[in-house]
């Protein structure tokens, strides 16, 4: 059971298991290969996602099995919030870390899971799924 806007009122490290999965948006940006600049750090999305996505449904299609199979697959934990910044600034982890609210189109307030694609947020209208023969270069991002 979800506590009442949970998300505004304990911090991620007290959040249930499903109060935890309940703040992911579904948008699968995180599931975009990145790229990151090795002198700086600065990470660069493109366009390019996970072979696993299910990209109709913006969902892993083995999410029980995803750190076995894609070995660089980041399994978000509240342990781990100091690597936050790598998601997207959209992402609902990264929102609630930087004490930030969460958006309208964020399932938890629309009340819809359909909102996050209405809002252009998810990646199903402009990514593609990862072949292998793909040069990453090719296809950065400006902004997601
Ligand atoms: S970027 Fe954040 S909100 Fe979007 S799918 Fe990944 S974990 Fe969920
Ligand atoms: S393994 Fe699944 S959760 Fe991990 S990046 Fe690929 S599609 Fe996303």
């Amino acid at each position: 059971m979800l506590r009442e806007r949970f998300w505004e009122r304990y911090p991620l490290q007290e959040l249930s298991t499903e109060e935890w999965e309940a703040l992911c948006d579904g948008c699968a940006r995180c599931c975009l290969q990145k790229l990151e600049d090795e002198d700086n750090g600065e990470v660069y999305y493109t366009a390019v996602a996970c072979h696993l996505l299910d990209l109709e449904q913006c969902s892993c299609s083995d999410y029980r099995n995803r750190n076995r199979n894609v070995p660089n697959c980041v399994h978000l934990t509240p342990e781990r919030t100091a690597e936050f910044y790598w998601l997207p600034d959209t992402c609902g982890y990264r929102l609630i870390h930087e004490g930030k609210p969460l958006p309208s189109w964020h399932p938890l307030q629309s009340g819809s899971k359909a909102t996050v694609h209405e809002a252009g947020i998810s990646i199903r209208s402009f990514a593609m799924l990862e072949t292998g023969d793909e040069d990453l270069e090719d296809y950065l991002m400006d902004a997601l």
